[in-house]
C-alpha cells in the first residue's frame, strides 16, 4: 500500500505511538493488572499482540485512557470503559481462552485464519 510510504516523520510518530501503546498495554498488565492464568481465573497471553481481537480492545481503551487523563475522568474510565473491557478480555471465552494451550491458532495452515466466516451478500440486498 502507498500509505507505507509518507514522510519520515509520519513514519516515525506511528512508530512512536505504536511503542505507546505497547508500553501503556506492558505497565498496565504488569503493575495495575492481576491477572493469574488459572483455569477458573482470568486469562492473558504474553504474546496479546498475536491476537487482533485483543489489540482492538486494548487500543480502544488506550485512546480513551489519554482522553480521560487529559479531561481527568479517569473514574469514568475505569468504570465505563475498563472494567466492562477487562471482564471480556480476561475471561475463558476471551480472545486469550486458547493461550494456555500454546497458540493452537499458529500452529495451523497457512490458509487458516481464527475468524467467523462471511458471504457477500447479494448485489440486491439493502439492509
Ligand atoms: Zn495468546
Amino acid at each position: 500500500m502507498t500509505d507505507h510510504h509518507h514522510e519520515q516523520d509520519d513514519e516515525v510518530n506511528e512508530g512512536e505511538l505504536i511503542q505507546q501503546f505497547v508500553m501503556w498495554v506492558e505497565m498496565f498488565v504488569h503493575d495495575v493488572e492481576s491477572v493469574p492464568d488459572e483455569p477458573t481465573g482470568r486469562h492473558w497471553c504474553p504474546e496479546w499482540w498475536q491476537h487482533p481481537e485483543a489489540v482492538a480492545r486494548l487500543k480502544s481503551l488506550h485512546e480513551a485512557y489519554k482522553q480521560a487523563d487529559e479531561e481527568n475522568t479517569m473514574s469514568a474510565w475505569w468504570i465505563q470503559h475498563w472494567d466492562p473491557q477487562a471482564r471480556t478480555l480476561f475471561s475463558g471465552a476471551g480472545p486469550f481462552k486458547g493461550c494456555q494451550r500454546k497458540h493452537a491458532f499458529l500452529d495451523r495452515a497457512e490458509d487458516y485464519t481464527p475468524r467467523l466466516v462471511t458471504v457477500a451478500p447479494p448485489a440486491e440486498w439493502t439492509p
